[in-house]
C-alpha cells in the first residue's frame, strides 16, 4: 500500500553539502522542501568514506561554506587538510545550526522520478514505497558516490572479509595480525594504504596504473592562512574567480619558455607546498602542451623515485602512463615510503594480471596470494552514476538513461532538455570535480535560487533548456576539453574507468571563473537558452551563450581584464612597443631544424628575413611568408611561433621576409618589397636549401594582402612562378563595407576602427582602390596561383576574404575559402595560445604541400 501522496515545492536527493545548502536556500525563498538521504545522517561523501586516512585534498579553510559569515567565523579547523571525521562533524554542525534535519528523510533512497505533463510536477518514489510530488526536482547526489561495480571475477567466493573504501564500517576495522590485499591506487588507495600497512601483518597492493601523488605536508593551518578569518570575504571572492576555486598564483608564462633551472626551482616550491589545485596552474601551458607537461611529470617522477629504496619496486610505482594532472593527482602521507617496509609489496597487474579472486585470496597469472581481508579502492561510476541509478523520466516518457546513452547531454551541467524543472548540482558539464566542490556547490545552489526567484517574479511555472543551447554547451565543453591534455588519460574524468561508459570528458575544463561568467551571462540575458512555460504560454529565449571557441573566449576575457588602450589611440611607435610587449608573452613555437637570420635586397634597400628550415633532410620547397600587423606593426620575427609551426607542418623552408612599414613608408612600399622578396627567393632558392621552382607564398592579415598582391605582380611580370598562395584572414579590399565589417566591428581584437587606422597610415583614400592595395578590386583576376583563403567568423575582414576567394574562383582559378566558426582575426597565427585553430593550421600546411610538386612532397 502506498502512503498518501505528499507534495513539496522542491525535492532534493542527497544530504551531503549540496543537499544541506539547498534545503537552507529553498527555505529562504519560502519554498517547502524535502530531502531524501540514503544514509542515517548528513554528510554525503564524508558520511560514507570512512576508510583509514580519509581526508580532503583541498585545504580546510577553502573546503567550507562561505554563505554564512557567522558559520565561517565560529568553526575552527584543526589541520591544513581536515580528516573525514572532522569534515563530517562540520556537516553535522551545519545541519544543527540551520536546523536542517527536520526536512530530511534519512535512510530513504529515491528510486524514480517521473515528470507529469498534466500537472507540471515531478512524482518521486522512494525505496520505502512512498510517492511524493514536487515542482522542482534537484539531484544533489554527489559526483563520486555511486561505486564502480566489483568487476573482478570470483569476488563472491572469497571467504575472508571484503572492505570497500567508499562504504567503510562505521566502527573501523582492526587489521592487526592480518594479511591484507588492496586493489586500487587512486586517492582512496593512496590515502589508506600507509595506515592499513601500519597495522597489518602483511600488505600486498595490486596496482593497475601507477599514480602521481605529492606530499600533503599536513599539519596545523599554514601560517599564511591563519589570518584568513579576518579577510574571509575578500578571500572567498577571490576564490570564486580562480580556475579551481582555491586562491593562489596563476602562471601566465610558459614552462617551455623559461630556463630549466628556473623551472626546477619553481617545481620544487610547488612540490613542497602540497596543494594539488596549484600544480597545473604553475605555467600556462602545462595542461595544453604535452612537452610542457612532461617537464612537470618528469620532475614528479624523479621525486617519487627518490623515495623508493628498491629500484625494482620503483619501476612499478613511478607513474609513466599519463601526463600529470590529467588524472586527479593524489595527496599522500608516506605512501611511497610505505613500500620500503619489508612486509609491504606491490604487484603490477598489467604485467601479472589478476585472474580471479579465490576463496583464500587473489590469484594472478603467475602467483597465488592468501589474504584474511581484501580492500577494494576501485573507485566510482563518476558524475553520471549517481544520476542514472535513479530512474528519471522526463517529457514524452524519455528516460535520462536513454537520453544519455552516448554521453550526458545537458545545459551548463545544471539542466537537461526534455526534463523540465529538473536540476543537477555539480552535474557533468560543470567544473565540479575539477574544482573545490563546496565552492561549486554554492555557485549552483545560488544560481538555481536566483532562477526560481526569476520564475516567481515573472509568473513562470516551468523551465527547460532548448535543444540548441544544450547542444551548444556540450560542443563547447568538448571543444574546451579537446584543447587540453585530459583526453590523453584513461581516467574517470573521461568515463574510462567503467567498462562500456561513453568516453566523453565529464567535467567542464574551463575553470570555475570562466564557468561562473557563463552562468551569470545566461541569467543576465533573461536566462538565455531556456524556454519557460506558464499561464501566459511558452516563452522561448533560444540562443548560444558562447559563440566563440573556448580559447578565443578566454583570450577575449583576458584582454578585457587587461584594459589595454586601443592601438588606434596610440602613436605608431607606442603601438609597436605595445605589440612587441604582447608578443613577448606569447607561447614559444616548436623547435625547427635550423633558424637563420639574414638580409635580402628589398625594393629600396636591404631588409631582414628569418629562415626556418625543417628537421627533415633537404632540399625543401620554400614558403615565403609575410607577417601581419596592418603594414604598421610587426617584423620578420613577430610571427615566430606560427612560422615554426608552419615549417614543421608543411615540411617546407619558411622564409619570413620583412617589408617596409607605414607610416614611414606608405603604399606601395610594402607591396614592392613583397615582390622584391619573391624575386629574391626564386633567384636564390638553391643557395637557401630550396628546390628550384617550388615556391609558395603565404601571409596573415596585411601579410595576406602582400601575398595576394605579389601573386598578381608576378603574373603581370611573367614570373617568378608561384605554386600556391595561402591567405590567412587577409586584407584585400580597402573600400569594404560588407556585413562582417559592421557585425564584427568591435570586440574581437581587430576592430573596424583599428583597420581604419592601419589603412590611414598605409594608403590615401584614392590609393585604396589600386589593386596593389586592394587585390580584390583588380580588373584581371585570371591566371593566378591556386589559393586557399582562411577566414574567421568573428573577423571584420571575413566577408572580403570570402569575396576574394569567390572572385578568384569565378575568374577560373583553383580557389577555395574555409571560414572557421568561432574564430577571430588573430586566431590562426596564435600557435600555442589558440589550440582550436590547430585544424586550420593543418589545413594551411596541407594546402601548401599539395601545391608543391611531387619531388617536394616526397
Ligand atoms: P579512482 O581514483 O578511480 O581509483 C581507483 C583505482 O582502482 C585505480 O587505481 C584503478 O586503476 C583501480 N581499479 C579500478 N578497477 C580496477 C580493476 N578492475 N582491477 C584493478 N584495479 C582497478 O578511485 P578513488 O581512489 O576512490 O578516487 C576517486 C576520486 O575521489 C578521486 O580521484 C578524488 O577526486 C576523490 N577522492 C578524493 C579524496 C581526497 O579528497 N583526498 C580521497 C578519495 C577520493 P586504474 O587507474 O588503472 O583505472
Amino acid at each position: 500500500m502506498k502512503s498518501h501522496t505528499k507534495s513539496f515545492d522542491v525535492i532534493v536527493v542527497g544530504a551531503g553539502f549540496a543537499g544541506l545548502y539547498l534545503i537552507h536556500k529553498m527555505r529562504e525563498l519560502g519554498l517547502s522542501v524535502r530531502a531524501f538521504e540514503k544514509g542515517d545522517d548528513v554528510g554525503g561523501t564524508w558520511y560514507w568514506n570512512r576508510y583509514p586516512g580519509a581526508r580532503c585534498d583541498i585545504e580546510s579553510v577553502d573546503y567550507s561554506f562561505s554563505f554564512d559569515p557567522e558559520l565561517e567565523q565560529e568553526w575552527e579547523w584543526s589541520e591544513k587538510y581536515a580528516t573525514q571525521p572532522e569534515i563530517l562533524s562540520y556537516a553535522q554542525h551545519v545541519a544543527d545550526r540551520f536546523d536542517l534535519r527536520r526536512d530530511i528523510s534519512f535512510e530513504t533512497a529515491v528510486e524514480g522520478a517521473v515528470w507529469d505533463e498534466e500537472t507540471s510536477r515531478w512524482s518521486v518514489t522512494t525505496a520505502k514505497d512512498e510517492t511524493v510530488t514536487c515542482r522542482f526536482f534537484i539531484m544533489a547526489s554527489g559526483c563520486l558516490s555511486q561505486p564502480k561495480d566489483l568487476d573482478i571475477k570470483g569476488v563472491e567466493t572469497f571467504t575472508g572479509d571484503i572492505y570497500r573504501t567508499h562504504s567503510w564500517p562505521h566502527d573501523g576495522v582492526d587489521f592487526s595480525s592480518q594479511r591484507v590485499g588492496i586493489i586500487g591506487t587512486g586517492s582512496s588507495g593512496i590515502q589508506s594504504i600507509p595506515l592499513i600497512a601500519e597495522h597489518a601483518d602483511s600488505t600486498v597492493v595490486f596496482q593497475r596504473t601507477a599514480n602521481y601523488a605529492i606530499p600533503a605536508g599536513n599539519g596545523p593551518i599554514p601560517e599564511e592562512k591563519q589570518d584568513v578569518k579576518s579577510r574571509y570575504r575578500e578571500y572567498r571572492e577571490e576564490a570564486r574567480w580562480t580556475k579551481g576555486g582555491v586562491p593562489g598564483p596563476v602562471g601566465m608564462d610558459f614552462a617551455l619558455a623559461v630556463p630549466e633551472e628556473e623551472r626546477q626551482e619553481r617545481y620544487e616550491k610547488l612540490w613542497n607546498k602540497g596543494i594539488i589545485s596549484h600544480l597545473s596552474l604553475e605555467f600556462a601551458d602545462l595542461m595544453i602542451n604535452e612537452e610542457a607537461n612532461e617537464t612537470l611529470s618528469s620532475f614528479a617522477r624523479e621525486k617519487i623515485r627518490s623515495k623508493i629504496e628498491d629500484p625494482k619496486l620503483a619501476e612499478i610505482l613511478v607513474p609513466t602512463e599519463f601526463p600529470i594532472c590529467t588524472k586527479r593527482p593524489c595527496l599522500d602521507t608516506n605512501y611511497f615510503e610505505t613500500f620500503n617496509k619489508p612486509n609491504v609489496d606491490v604487484v603490477d597487474i598489467k604485467a601479472d594480471p589478476i585472474v580471479t579472486i579465490t576463496p583464500t585470496g587473489i590469484a594472478t597469472r603467475d602467483k597465488e596470494f592468501e589474504f584474511d581481508s581484501i580492500v577494494f579502492a576501485t573507485g566510482f561510476d563518476a558524475m553520471t552514476g549517481a544520476l542514472l541509478v535513479i530512474d528519471i523520466t522526463g517529457r514524452g516518457d524519455q528516460s535520462l538513461k536513454e537520453k544519455w546513452e552516448h554521453g550526458p547531454l545537458n545545459y551548463l551541467g545544471l539542466t537537461v532538455e526534455g526534463f523540465p524543472n529538473f536540476f543537477t548540482i555539480t552535474g557533468p558539464g560543470s567544473p565540479s570535480v575539477l574544482s573545490n566542490m563546496i565552492l561549486s556547490i554554492e555557485q549552483h545552489v545560488e544560481w538555481i535560487a536566483d532562477c526560481l526567484t526569476y520564475m516567481d517574479k515573472n509568473n513562470l511555472e516551468t523551465l527547460e533548456p532548448t535543444k540548441t543551447a544544450e547542444l551548444g554547451w556540450v560542443e563547447y565543453g568538448t571543444a574546451t576539453s579537446d584543447m587540453t591534455l585530459y583526453p590523453l588519460a584513461k581516467s574517470w574524468y573521461m568515463g574510462a574507468n567503467v567498462p562500456g561508459k561513453p568516453r566523453v570528458c565529464l567535467p567542464y575544463c574551463g575553470g570555475v571563473d570562466a564557468y561562473r561568467r557563463v552562468c551569470n551571462d545566461v541569467a543576465a540575458q533573461g536566462y538565455l537558452g531556456f524556454k519557460f512555460g506558464g499561464p501566459d504560454g511558452e516563452q522561448m529565449n533560444d540562443g548560444l551563450v558562447r559563440r566563440q571557441q573556448p580559447d578565443v573566449v578566454a583570450l577575449l576575457e583576458l584582454m578585457e581584464t587587461m584594459q589595454l588602450p586601443p592601438f588606434e589611440s596610440m602613436s605608431p611607435a607606442e603601438a609597436r612597443a605595445t605589440s612587441e610587449a604582447i608578443n613577448a608573452g606569447n607561447p614559444p613555437g616548436p623547435e625547427v631544424g635550423e633558424l637563420v637570420d639574414g638580409k635580402y635586397q628589398g625594393a629600396d634597400g636591404e631588409l631582414d628575413y628569418r629562415l626556418y628550415r625543417p628537421k627533415t633532410t633537404g632540399p625543401h620547397p620554400v614558403t615565403l611568408y609575410f607577417h601581419g600587423g596592418g603594414w604598421v606593426l610587426g617584423d620578420h620575427a613577430s610571427d615566430d611561433a606560427f612560422c615554426r609551426d608552419l615549417c614543421n607542418n608543411s615540411n617546407s623552408i619558411v622564409i619570413s621576409a620583412n617589408y617596409r612599414h607605414a607610416p614611414e613608408d606608405r603604399f606601395p612600399a610594402a607591396a614592392d618589397d613583397g615582390f622584391a622578396a619573391v624575386q629574391w627567393a626564386a633567384e636564390n632558392v638553391e643557395s637557401l636549401g630550396g628546390i628550384p621552382g617550388e615556391l609558395a607564398v603565404c601571409g596573415w592579415s596585411a601579410g595576406g594582402n602582400i601575398a595576394a598582391v605579389v601573386c598578381q605582380l608576378a603574373r603581370d611580370a611573367g614570373g617568378p612562378a608561384i605554386k600556391s598562395q595561402v591567405l590567412i584572414t587577409p586584407v584585400v579590399d580597402g573600400t569594404d563595407t560588407s556585413p562582417s565589417m559592421q557585425e564584427n566591428a568591435e570586440g574581437f581584437v581587430l576592430t573596424r576602427a583599428l583597420m581604419d587606422w592601419f589603412w590611414d597610415h598605409y594608403a590615401d583614400e584614392a590609393e585604396r582602390s589600386d589593386p596593389k592595395a586592394s587585390p580584390l578590386l583588380a580588373d584581371n583576376l585570371a591566371n593566378l596561383p591556386p589559393a586557399l583563403i582562411i577566414t574567421a567568423e568573428f573577423d571584420p575582414l571575413r566577408d572580403q576574404g570570402n569575396a576574394y576567394a569567390k572572385a578568384l574562383f569565378d575568374a577560373g582559378n583553383d580557389a577555395r575559402c574555409i571560414n572557421y566558426e568561432g574564430q577571430i582575426h588573430t586566431s590562426f597565427a596564435a600557435v600555442g595560445a589558440i589550440p582550436t585553430a590547430n585544424a586550420a593550421r593543418a589545413e594551411i600546411a596541407a594546402a601548401l604541400k599539395a601545391g608543391f610538386g611531387a619531388l617536394a612532397a616526397a
